[in-house]
């Protein structure tokens, strides 16, 4: 039986740490958070005190953390998983990060003779607890092999996206584009209803021509054509604004770091950043639509 530490049981990470217990492996969680790991006891997971005895004795190490400045200080710190996991142990960051921290935390752990993959998802919770995500994953080919059946007990889609940093880079950049495309089909419909167009009218045109794209016909931002899009709740998350304008400003300082020039992804990031600032950034994404069209 693989032994597993998964260390960061918020949002995503403890229906992701419950799918690999429920699928017979022996997890070990652990979290700075009591109430978190009290939640991964109530659901018959064992935790551990620190980051040293939740990896001592694991095959595998996966995280889900915040951010970059977390996986620094989980995977280098003194009293981290690259000090204390056993020697060989698989690693697998699964947090949304930017690429340069995913590539030296890789090196470094390379250099301790861990295979390591970065393996960020897209899905959200319900992704997450039905075991449905997507992974991006940037790695070598044998860690990649080595991680795919761990992968597949927490999701749908295992996509290898190539060398180190790869998966991060595949994030960033569908999150970058999708931002996009719900801004663009934000303003299409403001721009519709002021020209007296119906919203069900413009989207039965607009989905059968080239505007066709899947902020429009899976995630419509305005109420009514697509029954279970976050609209017709009152735009509560799916996936949050301010996720997104996380994700929005990886890309920017991603896209800086590389001289990239994005310039729609630079304008998403601000208008993301004045819908956050008004207080919206635990609406979904799409009530960017509610802020284009005057609303909000
Ligand atoms: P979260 O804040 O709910 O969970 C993060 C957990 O990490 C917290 O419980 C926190 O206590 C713990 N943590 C922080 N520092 C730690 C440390 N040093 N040691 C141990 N535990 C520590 O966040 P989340 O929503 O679960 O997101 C996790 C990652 O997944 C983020 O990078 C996010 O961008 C990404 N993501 C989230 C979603 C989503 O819908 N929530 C979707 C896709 C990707």
């Amino acid at each position: 039986m693989t032994r597993i530490a998964f260390i960061g049981l918020g949002n995503m990470g403890l229906p992701m740490a419950k799918n690999l217990l429920k699928a017979g492996h022996d997890v070990v969680g652990f979290d700075l958070s009591d109430k978190q790991r009290a939640a991964f006891e109530e659901a018959g997971g064992r935790t551990a005190g620190s980051i040293a005895e939740a990896v001592r004795e694991a095959d595998v190490v996966i995280t889900m953390l915040p951010a970059g400045e977390h996986v620094r200080t989980v995977y280098l710190g003194e009293d981290g998983v690259l000090a204390h996991a056993k020697e060989g142990a698989l690693l697998i960051d699964s947090s949304t990060i930017d690429v340069e921290t995913a590539r030296e935390v890789a090196q470094q752990a390379a250099a301790k003779g861990h295979p390591m993959v970065d393996a960020p998802v897209s899905g959200g919770v319900a992704g997450a607890e039905a075991a449905t995500l997507t992974f991006m994953v940037g790695g070598p080919d044998e860690a990649f092999a080595a991680a795919r059946p761990i992968l597949e007990k927490m999701g749908g889609r295992i996509i290898h996206a190539g060398g180190p940093g790869t998966g991060e880079a595949a994030k960033i950049c569908n999150n970058m584009l999708l931002a996009i495309s719900m801004i663009g089909t934000a303003e299409a419909f403001a721009l519709a209803r002021r020209l007296g167009l119906a919203d069900d009218k413009f989207f039965e045109i607009a989905s059968q021509s080239s505007g066709q794209c899947w902020s429009l016909t899976s995630y419509c931002p305005v109420p009514g054509p697509v029954p279970n899009a976050p609209s017709n709740r009152d735009y509560r998350p799916g996936f949050a604004a301010a996720m997104m304008l996380k994700d929005l400003r990886l890309a920017k300082e991603t896209a800086e770091s590389v001289g990239a020039n994005t310039p729609l992804g630079h304008h998403a990031e601000e208008l993301y950043a004045a819908l956050a600032d008004a207080g919206y950034g635990n609406l979904d994404f799409s009530a960017i639509f509610r802020r284009l069209n005057g609303e909000i």
